[in-house]
């Protein structure tokens, strides 16, 4: 039987499991994994817990913390999608200058610091920060009304599990896929073309500018200043449908064109099967 704490710190607005555990750990001046297996000894790390909690581990946390099952669960990721999972980070991205508590030292880490779709606070709605509190100006602002369409379509799937014709997490992987531009260039590296530059075309001379190579599709978090170009394209396909995905393998080569094809395809074919959209598009 899970005893409770002697001593249980309160917790903030929105503060991740990991976060709340590692500061108790540090009261009682045991390691953050120690404390966590004290209450589920089949815990496999702080990351893993804060990912996926089953309704038994709600409950034992629960007790130790002498709080609701429902409130631990909160307080993680466990709500979202699977396919949600990648597109949280493994340390803080962002602040919202706002809501992000002010401590010295270890500030407790809040779940929405994580959300590598995030470019506004879920709690007060401003735009987010970098974690050190300066700010980047976004090279994207121009695409900031579609930015925020992105946002809220990765928002409702991930955390909600509404899609729309077809999943925005899945786009923003395809987005993030080599493309060859013509003409090609004379040039040494070219990692640096994705599919997105296809529809935005200010990204390749900005990430050639920036020296920073975007991230890869299996890990699809752009930096807090760069990220609104990747949820305007997730917009942009989204509102224009399955013609601009097929459109896009224009862009691709061999093998990967292979696999674009046969990924976009799957994803159409489930759209018109899974909602009326098609029947919209006869309207
Ligand atoms: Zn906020």
């Amino acid at each position: 039987m899970m005893r409770q704490l002697p001593v249980r710190l309160p917790s903030v607005a929105d503060e991740l499991l990991s976060s709340w555990i590692c500061r108790h750990a540090a009261f009682y001046a045991v390691p953050p994994l120690v404390m966590l297996r004290h209450c589920l000894p089949e815990a496999f790390s702080l990351r893993a817990a804060d990912l996926r909690l089953s309704n038994d581990q709600e409950t034992r946390l629960g007790k130790m913390f002498a709080t609701e099952p429902a409130m631990m669960r909160r307080m993680t990721f466990a709500n979202l999608t699977q396919s949600a999972h990648r597109l949280v980070a493994a340390g803080r991205m962002q602040i919202c200058t706002n809501c992000s508590p002010r401590h010295r030292g270890s500030a407790p880490t809040l779940r929405s610091q994580l959300l590598g779709w995030r470019i506004t606070c879920p709690l007060c709605g401003i735009q987010l920060s970098n974690p050190d509190g300066g700010e980047l100006p976004s090279p994207f602002r121009q695409y900031r009304g579609a930015a925020l369409r992105g946002e809220k379509l990765l928002d409702d799937e991930a955390e909600r599990g509404i899609v729309t014709w077809t999943s925005p997490i899945e786009i923003a992987r395809l987005l993030l896929m080599r493309r060859i531009p013509r003409p090609i260039p004379c040039e040494h590296d070219l990692s640096r073309f994705r599919l997105l530059g296809a529809i935005i075309p200010d990204l390749d001379c900005i990430v050639a500018a920036e020296q920073q190579n975007l991230p890869t599709p299996a890990k699809p978090i752009l930096p807090l200043y760069m990220r609104s170009a990747l949820l305007a394209g997730i917009a942009m396909v989204e509102r224009a449908g399955p013609e601009m995905l097929r459109m896009l393998r224009g862009h691709m080569m061999g093998e990967n064109r292979v696999r674009f094809i046969q990924t976009t395809e799957r994803m159409i074919a489930q759209g018109r099967r899974s909602n009326d959209w098609s029947q919209m598009q006869l309207i």
